[in-house]
């Protein structure tokens, strides 16, 4: 099938690119790497009348690395990020992250800001945003504003995004010191969305205890889970018979729904034994770490 009919503008300023998505109102929608969109348009599931094609758009192309972590701009493709050293050591679960979206061919042109902005409940960047706390910057025609991680993904393909806004840029903060992280997930190929994925976030302590721990479940919400497991592990040593606990904790959490892919129990079964799996390696990468090396069939 064919798109449905719409008016088409590259602009090569952000300001400019910012007022004719605000004329276009409820009517337009940014194009980025167009992964999604040009799927969506071809099946005639969106019918914008406006697309504001972002690609030349200057001052939106850089990967920043601080003292405070990885900024993201939305013309950053997910394979430019994944090629960046500099940004995998600063963020390790970035690398961790973008290797399980898709296919290269669709990391060579999706971006990963976009992938954040289309917030689907499987898609593994919203959830690495989602553990490490970082922010989504938005330029709209009021100037710049700074959306929390936890405030940015509101619902299935639904974001904090208000008619006319652009997401700039993501904001991937450093894990805390002592903290390692990882990202597994089961998809029925490799390549496709997950039936369920989890990332943690571990810390240890110098005596080689948790301190704290963190994980985010996708495709088991409506939005990424983020759940902290702290309360169930500081203390405690990362041997996969204490993450047990925790992650059934976690699973507890997920409002997993039957589709043609998997029923729901098997991706709550998922979530537990995914979630366990995730914390073990997240430990494992922890500087100091004394946790049990888990090698799982997993991707
Ligand atoms: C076969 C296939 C398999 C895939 N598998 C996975 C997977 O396993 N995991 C995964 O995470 N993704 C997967 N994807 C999606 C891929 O990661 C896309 O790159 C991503 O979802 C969207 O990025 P994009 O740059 O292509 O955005 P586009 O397709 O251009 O846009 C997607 C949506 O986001 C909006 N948008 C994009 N950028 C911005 C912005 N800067 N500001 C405001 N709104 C914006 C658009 O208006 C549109 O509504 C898959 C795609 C395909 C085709």
């Amino acid at each position: 099938m064919k798109p449905p009919p719409f008016a088409y503008h590259a602009p090569t300023d952000l300001d400019e690119a910012v007022g004719l998505l605000a004329e276009a109102g409820d009517e337009g929608k940014v194009l980025a790497g167009g992964q999604s969109l040009i799927p969506l348009l071809n099946m005639r599931l969106a019918a914008p009348r406006v697309l504001v094609d972002i690609n030349a758009v200057a001052g939106l192309e850089d990967i920043r690395v601080d003292a405070a972590g990885v900024r993201v701009g939305a013309r950053v493709r997910h394979a430019e990020l994944e090629a960046d050293t500099a940004a995998a050591e600063a963020v390790p679960l970035l690398g961790q992250g973008l290797r399980l979206v898709a296919h290269p061919v669709i990391r060579n042109r999706g971006t990963t800001v976009g992938s954040i902005a289309h917030a689907d409940p499987s898609a593994e960047m919203p959830a690495v945003l989602a553990l490490l706390e970082g922010a989504v910057e938005v330029r709209g025609r009021a100037g710049t504003r700074t959306v929390p991680a936890a405030e940015f993904v509101t619902g299935p393909m639904e974001t904090a995004l208000a008619p006319g806004e652009i997401a700039v840029a993501a904001r991937f903060p450093r894990p805390r010191p002592g903290t390692g992280t990882a990202f597994v997930e089961t998809a029925r190929r490799n390549g496709d969305y997950a039936l369920c994925g989890a990332a943690a976030a571990v810390t240890l302590g110098a005596d080689g205890r948790i301190t704290a721990a963190r994980c985010c479940l996708i495709s088991v919400a409506p939005v990424p889970l983020v759940v902290d497991l702290t309360d169930h592990l500081a203390g405690r040593t990362a041997r996969l018979g204490d993450l047990d606990g925790a992650a059934a904790a976690a699973a507890e959490q997920a409002d997993p729904e039957d589709d043609i892919h998997a029923g729901a129990d098997y991706r709550r079964h998922l979530a537990r034994v995914l979630t366990a799996r995730a914390l073990a390696r997240a430990a494992a990468a922890a500087p100091a770490a004394v946790a049990d090396t888990y090698t799982g069939a997993s991707r």
